[in-house]
């Protein structure tokens, strides 16, 4: 005898067949890469591809990603261009370009002070020179007028001084720069932090740009990581704040001024692929997220003399 399965039975089928895999998915933290623009040599589109890739790979979040139109695109296409930040728990930006339109940058602004996270990586924390309220947000951005704000450096034991305007350590009072690209060692200067937690005190990070006198208000500043800008890289002689988080509202934003990639015509540079890099962002972005981070550090990880690259 056949056995027939109710009809009630076969729709319940039906529908857990199909939303068990969305359920699945949902699970997973939406974040937004928002790019589109970026300072020459920065390889934007190279830059996204490999987030999204380390970021799906982790199987922890679901990624879209929205781009600007170019800087001189039609009025029209920016007019279109209206990411929606709300629907996500993370933005992601690299983006240094022309001003966001308005509504773009207001709803931006609500979307962090509600509580949305918000990770900036290296050139991102270029952009929007003159607007506070971003100002706020990176706490130190790449501004060339020593005069723009303050600047950041820490001693050998991890103490922070803040340099008002024009001012700086031992009389050395850039602006914005950075030395030569050259592989440097990141000190982790809060090791209880999630996103540093279990991560080697002192390792290797691969050839990079070692961003120093970056300017800002500097406001609740939250210092996670530096490295040392020696003069002998063309630096400038203090341990410089690379990674850092500051609250905005409701919401979190972490800067990380590592990762520089070059267009290929223009060099050769990929520091986005270094391992320890790649897990910092990625944990930043679990952070800000949901204020956890359950992302381990992997086995092949930098040491204090080795850095690591992750394969492309
Ligand atoms: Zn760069």
């Amino acid at each position: 005898m056949t056995k027939v399965i109710p009809l009630s039975l076969q729709i319940i089928l039906a529908v857990l067949t199909f939303v068990m895999p969305a359920a699945a998915d949902d699970a997973k933290i939406k974040l937004l890469i928002i790019d589109g623009a970026a300072n020459s040599p920065h390889d934007w589109a190279k830059m996204t591809a490999w987030y999204r890739s380390q970021l799906e790979k982790s199987g922890r979040f679901s990624v879209d990603v929205s781009t600007a139109p170019r800087w001189l695109a039609p009025q029209p296409q920016w007019d279109a261009w209206r990411p929606n930040f709300k629907n996500y728990q993370v933005v992601l930006s690299c983006y240094n370009g022309r001003m966001w339109p308005e509504p773009v940058w207001k709803s931006f602004l609500q979307y962090v002070q509600d509580g949305g996270g918000v990770v900036i990586v290296h050139c991102g924390n270029n952009s929007f020179p003159g607007y506070p309220e971003y100002d706020k947000m990176i706490g130190l951005g790449w501004r060339d007028d020593p005069a723009y704000g303050n600047r950041v450096t820490l001693d050998d034991g991890g103490k922070v001084t803040v340099h008002g305007p024009k001012q700086g350590p031992k009389g050395f009072v850039p602006g914005a720069s950075h030395g030569d690209v050259h592989s440097y060692r990141v000190v982790i200067r809060d090791r209880e932090h999630p996103i540093t937690l279990g991560l080697p005190p002192v390792f290797m990070h691969a050839p990079d740009e070692l961003y120093d006198g970056q300017r800002g208000p500097a406001i609740n500043m939250h210092v996670l990581a530096t490295a040392f800008s020696d003069r002998q890289t063309r630096g400038s002689g203090a341990h410089e704040p690379l990674l850092w988080w500051i609250p905005y509202g409701q919401g979190k934003v972490v800067t990380n001024l590592m990762g520089h990639v070059d267009l290929p015509a223009k060099g050769k540079v990929n520091a986005a692929r270094c391992a320890a890099h790649t897990l910092l962002v990625l944990r930043a972005c679990e952070w800000v997220a949901t204020g956890k981070v359950t992302l381990p550090v992997p086995k092949n990880f930098p040491t204090e003399d080795k850095f690591v690259e992750l394969p492309e």
